[in-house]
């Protein structure tokens, strides 16, 4: 996958890009970041992108000469985005969730433009059709980390990214329902011990035990992710 970000902020993603599972997916050419600094796109003399906005009030809004400029451009130079989704970072677009990731998982290219201050003038919006995506009904101080968390989302659903493509199938969200409880040694730690049915080598067992308890914790902390009482892919209780 390809994804170009346009930000004022490039050298946040730096460490986040290399580190861990993002690092790797890079290293194995299964994703690649381009970065761009909107404010080399100003036509300002000091490279100013922002303004006050009509009608008074507090804080600056991003202009739209600049975002025009750095898409044409960006786009220009990278045909291929034309083929993926563009997407503008904001608090009142559709909230990422597993299955939006899953959706932008299967593109080849991905474009996110971050917002700062008080967002974009709204001709933005209007004349650029992106789409809108917001990572939950909070207000971020910009763009940057919003996207940060869609790139993480979504690399780790690229095919070959994760050691074992079985650790996504049974991860939380993935099936409509949380993960299973996970043990490591030591076997007693404080009184605390493992399952028993965890060290029976008993995979018919183990994998029913796992499922019933990934259904037990869903019900318990998110009843809203299955109807247990009707038409939900299990509709009874689970056994605890
Ligand atoms: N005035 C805007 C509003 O209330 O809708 C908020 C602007 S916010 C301070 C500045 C930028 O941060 C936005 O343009 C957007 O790019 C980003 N941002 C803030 N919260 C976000 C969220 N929940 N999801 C995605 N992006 C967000």
């Amino acid at each position: 996958m390809e994804i170009d970000v346009i930000t004022l902020f490039p050298t946040m993603f730096e460490g986040v890009l290399n580190e861990s599972i993002l690092k790797i997916a890079q290293e194995k050419g299964r994703l690649q970041v381009r970065l761009h600094q909107l404010r080399d796109y100003s036509n300002d003399p000091h490279h100013k992108v922002d303004d006050r906005p009509y009608g008074g009030g507090p804080g600056m809004v991003i202009k739209p000469e600049p975002v025009f400029a750095a898409l044409r451009d960006v786009e220009g130079r990278h045909p291929s985005i034309a083929k993926g989704r563009r997407l503008i970072l904001s608090p009142q677009g559709r909230v990422l969730n597993d299955e939006f990731a899953q959706e932008l998982s299967q593109e080849e290219n991905l474009l996110l433009l971050c917002g700062r201050y008080e967002g974009f003038d709204e001709r933005v919006h209007q004349g650029l059709d992106l789409e809108e995506v917001s990572v939950g009904d909070y207000v971020l101080s910009g763009g940057e980390l919003a996207a940060m968390v869609v790139i993480d989302a979504v690399t780790r659903l690229l095919p070959g990214v994760l050691g074992n493509d079985q650790s996504i199938a049974s991860e939380s969200f993935h099936e409509g329902r949380l993960d299973f409880p996970q043990y490591t040694r030591p076997f007693d730690f404080e009184g605390r011990r493992v399952p028993d049915v965890l060290l029976s080598g008993n995979h018919e067992r183990i994998r029913h035990w796992r499922e019933n308890e990934a259904f037990r914790k869903t019900y318990e902390k998110r009843r809203d992710l299955v109807d247990f009482d009707s038409g939900g892919e299990r509709n009874s209780e689970p056994t605890v």
